[in-house]
């Protein structure tokens, strides 16, 4: 164990830890509590007249707008259950540009005027808000004195209540909107983008013969990592602290390499953390599911089943807010950062998606006979075009600074957005191809027909982990999202793509129909033309290889490495016609995210400039010169003392110290450079200038770290921060 006393505090402090007392009630069934803080279906059935709540479930099942008369009626039994138990306060929760959750918290108490005051929640207070939006992001969309923007009630999303020993909250969750209707957050895009999508899906359902065709929605099952790493470690690291995430640290002798930790039995204290939150989680109606160890020591993973993408999307964004609580009850940090570790692999966020209604079931799913497969089909040749067509905007729907520490990095897949769909289904597509736009049947060739459609099977079979988007059975897995992101702006992304190549395939079929194709023909037709377009975009291959970079150059396939490569996308000419025809962005809003996406970029490197900078100078090059005047002393008493001393180790840190410093004045310069630069421009110079010398200092302070007398070192290290617990 270390002598320093900084480190031995630390460690002395989590020996000590006293974990919570265990939850622990027999009489307590999980199918008791599940939901027990939500105002669900139930709960309003149960609670309002029934015309009222026929109106409401309207509005839920069939995204009807909400009847004004209902909400007072709505608002009102919504108080008194929240009451019951033990609510005082709402809050209209949303999901500003941050990418964080931004709460109002309002009282029930209203004053009458003659001294008193009553408990009241109306109509009008549960459907609309009005926070001042002047202190969230908005990229220019309006000047803070008009600094109104509106919170409203997503009635598909149910209202909750968050438990606090301080008191506990009804939270309804919103939308955020500016005075002028423009999108602050991304919940709002999120619900245009799934009425364009499921109304081109409506499209090509219809011509499959299907009646009575429900709105389609968008599935999201969110994969989240995470890493726990305890609360006096953090504490006395201030770029965990600061940044989440770690810019010194010489890698531990024992990394990940035994892939040891992987699916190992989870430890006692984290046990009781994934506990703790699995019961808040299922307390909120959020289905957190399968739990276990993640490849990275200290990393975890929670993966909630899937559920309709907006109300997955609020979820997600929960379960992130519940682990960091709880996690800090259990005595840790719940990381969310991609990269915590340099060296150790980062954490991300599998997107799983599928699209799918109440009716036709899932569309993504082979079906039982060969008609479902061709349906099925041409919602897989959706998103291979959609994929093809639109990679530069999945990559942007991931980008951001923590994320381009992962992506590439051979843990992640790179920034080339691919498809793999699995031996299976690759065969289908290229017999298809191969069978081109004719009716000329050769043998072996696959066409879509009655009788000629092989059985597909559903069990996944093979898996490609290298993939950014992979078929897994009867979903898509986008791989390339990052574990602090929200999923709402890849759902956002994949919803309008889809839109657009449903409605392309939509039309096609329409057209050739039309003409006198007979329809099993024109979808044949029409798959192969998709194919033959976009078929450049399927690889199934090692996507962290070397020859893949290559090959997609070749293949036309974009790499657009960091978040400053990604972020022009959101104004592209392309970009701005597919968002303005599906009503999903109009341009202002457009500028407004590229805008804030550079903001939050070069406000998160600049941090950590920053933090780089002061580290180094006020706790590494201290303990370093510490060591060196030891050393110095050393020798000097070793001459005194009439003995050839061996200056070598002297000399050693002498040069770390030299490298040290001239990382620093690295640093420094790169930040006094930066003249009148603004925008993408800024951006960029950061991440050409200060990274680097960010890197610059901390090889050299990783140098220290191995060299220097370990009680000088006072920043806990990887080895302790990964291991001990
Ligand atoms: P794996 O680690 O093998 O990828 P997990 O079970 O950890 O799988 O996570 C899979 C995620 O995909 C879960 O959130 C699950 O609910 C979700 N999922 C399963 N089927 C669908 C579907 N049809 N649409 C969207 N998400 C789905
Ligand atoms: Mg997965």
């Amino acid at each position: 164990m270390t002598a320093n006393p900084t480190r031995l505090g630390a460690i002395r402090e989590i020996e000590a830890n006293v974990a919570p007392a265990p939850f622990f009630d027999t009489a307590e069934k999980t199918g008791a509590i599940y939901g027990e803080n939500v105002f669900s279906l139930s709960v309003m059935q149960k609670r309002l007249p029934k015309s009222v709540f026929k109106s409401v479930a309207a509005t839920i099942q069939k995204g009807e707008k909400l009847d004004p008369a209902v909400a007072d009626i709505v608002a009102s039994a919504m108080k008194d259950w929240a009451m019951e138990k033990g609510v005082t306060h709402y809050a209209h929760v949303f999901y500003p540009l941050t990418g964080l959750t931004a709460e109002k918290h309002d009282s029930f108490m209203e004053p009458v005027g003659d001294g008193t005051a009553i408990w009241e929640f109306q109509g009008k207070t549960l459907v609309q808000g009005e926070p001042d939006a002047s202190s969230f992001p908005n990229g220019g969309i309006r000047a803070t004195f008009e600094a109104r923007g509106y919170t409203g009630w997503d009635v598909q999303s149910p209202a909750y209540i968050l438990e606090n020993p301080n008191g506990n909250t009804l939270c309804i969750p919103t939308i955020f909107v500016s005075m002028t209707g423009e999108a602050l957050d991304h919940k709002t895009p999120l619900l245009r983008s799934q009425n364009a999508m499921s109304e081109q899906a409506q499209r090509v359902l219809a011509l499959f013969g299907h009646e009575d065709i429900d709105n389609v929605v968008s599935y999201c099952g969110p994969e989240q990592e995470y890493f726990l790493v305890d609360t006096s470690f953090v504490n006395a690291r201030p770029d965990l602290l600061n940044a989440g995430r770690t810019l010194f640290g010489a890698k531990p002798p024992k990394g990940q390499e035994f892939d040891d930790h992987y699916f190992g039995a989870i430890p006692e204290r984290v046990l009781g953390f994934m506990h703790d939150t699995e019961r808040a989680l299922f307390k909120l109606g959020v289905p957190a599911k399968t739990r276990h160890n993640e490849v990275a020591p200290g990393q975890f993973e929670i993966a909630p089943v899937f559920e309709r993408a907006n109300l997955a999307s609020d979820h997600q964004q929960l379960l992130m807010s519940t682990f960091r609580s709880i996690a800090n009850q259990h005595g840790f940090e719940c990381l969310f950062h991609e990269k915590p570790f340099a060296g150790v692999n980062g954490s991300g966020k599998h997107v799983n998606f599928s699209f799918g209604n109440g009716n036709q079931g899932n569309f993504l799913s082979p079906g039982d006979n060969p008609h479902d497969n061709a349906q099925f089909l041409v919602f897989c040749a959706a998103v291979i075009r959609a994929v093809h067509l639109y990679g530069g905007l999945l990559r942007l729907s991931i980008a951001s600074a923590g994320n381009d520490h992962r992506l590439g990095a051979n843990e992640a897949p790179p920034a080339i957005i691919s498809i793999f769909l699995g031996d299976q289904l690759q065969d289908v597509f290229e017999q298809i191809a191969a069978g081109g736009a004719t009716s000329s049947k050769q043998k072996g060739v696959l066409s879509v027909g009655v009788d000629t459609l092989p059985d597909l099977t559903k069990d996944a079979g093979d898996r490609n982990r290298t993939s950014p988007m992979a078929f897994t059975g009867n979903r898509f897995e986008f791989r390339a999202a990052g574990s602090n992101q929200t999923v709402a702006a890849p759902m956002v992304i994949i919803n309008t793509i889809m839109a657009e190549a449903l409605d392309y395939l939509a039309t096609e079929i329409e057209a050739a129909v039309n003409a006198g194709t007979e329809f099993n023909a024109a979808v044949q037709s029409v798959l192969a033309k998709v194919m033959e377009q976009h078929g450049a975009v399927v690889f199934n291959g090692n996507g962290y290889s070397e020859e893949w970079h290559a090959e997609a150059e070749v293949r036309g396939l974009r790499n657009l490495r960091t978040t400053v490569d990604a972020l022009p996308e959101y104004v592209s000419p392309e970009a701005k016609k597919l968002f303005s025809t599906y009503g999903v962005f109009n341009e202002a809003e457009l500028e407004s995210r590229f805008e804030i996406g550079i903001e939050q970029y070069v406000m998160t490197v600049n941090v950590e400039a920053n933090l780089t900078g002061e580290i180094a100078k006020t706790t590494i090059l201290p303990a370093a010169v510490r060591y060196q005047t030891e050393l110095a002393s050393n020798v000097a008493a070793l001459k005194a003392a009439g003995i050839d001393p061996d200056t070598g180790d002297l000399q050693t840190v002498t040069d770390m110290i030299a490298a040290l410093r001239s990382g620093i004045a690295a640093l420094d310069a790169a930040k006094a450079g930066e003249h009148d630069l603004e925008g993408l421009a800024e951006a960029a110079y950061y991440r050409d200038n200060l990274l680097p010398a960010m890197l610059q200092i901390r090889a050299a302070a990783d140098e220290i770290e191995t060299f220097i007398a370990d009680d000088l070192w006072p920043l806990p290290t990887y080895q302790e921060m990964l291991f001990i617990r």
